[in-house]
């Protein structure tokens, strides 16, 4: 026996570029080895290596977290030209996350962390909202055609043809038919799956189970009668068939809802819920949401696989800037606070799967003593500067983390 906390099967430990690099060693050592016998299987998602196994090791990972269940990430350079020449890499890889979010066909739920001093610009808000964004489809994979330059009088159908070649179409516009000036215009056609759909649904349940939150969907099937109400169909009837018991017995809700209906009722709710959205939907609620509650870099986020597997991790990037400054000898102020709850997530998760409540304790006394430091006026420079607390003082990201150490063992 050394003292530590002991693990049954280890995490798949992912680790990435930058800064976040850098910080994720510091995590390990400062905060989480003096205190469990951590237990990883450790893939390098640096670019480097990356380009050295001709990015297998992200499937090697992706493959590894399907295994055992539960991921951690670090975040990782999604390469541009760039980049490119900087890492002198063999191609442009795709971006690790979306290699990831594919192989687990999963959902990424994106959760605020909150903490006194710093409020939320809606100042009702006094839980976390949770924004559910399905990563799949709709104006992401569009086709669109410009109606210009001749094509002023075309007649735009939409077609399906089955192999045998029976075809149904629509009328989509007939341009020609209009005498409007200037003549002609924009056409866009989208898509979503059966498969994608249902996954992101029961993904979503699942989570909302496991956080004991309640669930919201939204979309606009007053409007679009046949693509959107296909969503609300699928959530429905997965909730009535799967789900209605278990939440039930939760005490939790699922709840459909306009998207506008839904907006003006998250500004006037107190949070504490999972708003599950659209592609489009989630990619400008997200933002909006993040910035309203304060800082990218106390924002979460995981992903969940329809089959309850979990890759946690925190939503920033790699923190380019500070990297360059660190690599000049310079000491940063970079806030750790969303690695450190990536990594407390996976730890609580784990220990819940493997009936080690020591571990899943341990984590969230890491989490009150991190948030503890930063309500007594401990806290790195982002925050500082938006922190309503009077007696407050910045530290660069290494004192943080050993202020926090000391905290824990409190
Ligand atoms: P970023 O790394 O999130 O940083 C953008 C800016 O936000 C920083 O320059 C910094 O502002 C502030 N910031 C973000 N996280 C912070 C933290 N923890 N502490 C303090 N300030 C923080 O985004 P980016 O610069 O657009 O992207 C850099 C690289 O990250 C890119 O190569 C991109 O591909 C990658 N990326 C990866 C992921 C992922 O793996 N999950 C997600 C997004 C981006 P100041 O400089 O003003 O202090
Ligand atoms: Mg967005």
């Amino acid at each position: 026996m050394n003292g530590l906390i002991p693990m049954k099967t280890p995490i798949v430990e992912i680790d990435g570029d930058e800064m976040t690099r850098v910080i994720w060693a510091w995590v390990k050592d400062i905060l989480l080895k003096p205190h469990v016998d951590l237990l990883t299987e450790y893939y390098d998602l640096g670019l480097a290596n990356r380009d050295l196994t001709d990015d297998a090791v992200t499937d090697e990972a992706a493959e590894a977290a399907r295994r055992l269940g539960v991921a951690v990430k670090c975040a990782t350079i999604t390469p541009n030209e760039e980049r490119m020449i900087e890492y002198g890499l063999q191609r442009l890889y795709p971006s690790p996350n979306a290699t990831i979010r594919a192989a687990l066909d999963g959902t990424v739920f994106r959760t605020p962390i909150l903490v006194a001093g710093i409020n939320p610009y809606v100042s009702g808000w006094r839980k976390p909202i949770t924004i559910a964004r399905h990563a799949y489809g709709d104006i992401y994979k569009a086709s669109e055609l410009s109606l210009t330059d001749g094509w002023q009088d075309a007649k735009v159908e939409l077609v399906a043809t089955r192999p045998n070649g029976e075809q149904q179409s629509r009328l989509i516009h007939d341009f020609g038919s209009s005498n409007s000036q200037p003549a002609g215009g924009i056409v866009q056609g989208i898509h979503n799956t059966e498969a994608s759909i249902h996954s992101f649904a029961r993904s979503c349940f699942e989570y909302a189970l496991s956080r004991n939150e309640d669930l919201w969907f939204s979309c606009k099937d007053t409007v679009s009668k046949t693509y959107d109400r296909r969503f609300r169909d699928i959530f429905d009837n997965l909730f009535a068939k799967c789900y209605q018991d278990r939440f039930t017995a939760a005490g939790i809700e699922f709840y459909y809802t306009l998207i506008d209906d839904a907006v003006a009722r998250v500004m006037r709710s107190e949070g504490g819920f999972i708003w599950a959205t659209k592609n489009y939907d989630g990619d400008v609620m997200s933002d909006m949401v993040a910035s309203a509650f304060g800082s990218l870099a106390m924002m979460s986020s995981v992903l969940v696989s329809p089959d309850g597997i979990y890759e946690y991790e925190a939503a920033h990037g790699t923190v380019q800037r500070h990297y360059y400054r660190w690599q000049n000898g310079e000491k940063t102020s970079t806030n750790p606070v969303a690695i450190i709850f990536a990594w407390t997530g996976a730890l609580a998760r784990r220990g819940q799967l493997d009936g080690l409540p020591e571990l899943t304790d341990f984590a969230k006394r890491l989490e009150t003593a991190t948030l503890d430091t930063i309500a007594r006026g401990t806290m790195t420079a982002d925050l500082a500067a938006i922190s309503s607390l009077t007696d407050k003082k910045s530290l660069d990201t290494e004192a943080f983390l050993n202020a926090v150490a000391i905290r824990l063992q409190q």
